[in-house]
């Protein structure tokens, strides 16, 4: 099992910081899932449920995948990934860079 890692939790609290949403984002990481990672949407709160068994970096990339799924609302089945999570996921990957390479604006 993989160890998610400080990197992963210090990046956690930097979109908390730097690009929360409506509603608190909740993390988790749980072992034995079926998918890589996915959001819920709560009336109260969002949920990222994210595969631990996987390696750091996917680990990281699913997490910036679920970010902008969590900033860009809840979708249909029919249009899973629309532009408006595309626009979201430029937005979380750009905070990863920063974050990453301490590249400012
Ligand atoms: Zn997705």
């Amino acid at each position: 099992m993989a160890y998610r890692g400080k990197e992963f939790d210090n990046f956690v609290r930097y979109l908390r910081t730097n690009l929360p949403a409506a509603k608190p984002i909740k993390v988790q990481t749980k072992e034995k899932l079926k998918y890589l990672g996915a959001t819920y949407h709560r009336k109260d709160y969002i949920l990222i449920v994210i595969d631990r068994t996987q390696s750091a970096q996917v680990m990281m990339d699913t997490l910036i995948h679920e970010w902008a799924h969590a900033l860009s609302g809840p979708t249909t089945k029919e249009d899973s990934h629309p532009t408006q999570w595309g626009i979201c996921y430029g937005r979380v990957y750009r905070a990863w860079v920063k974050f990453k390479y301490h590249i400012g604006d």
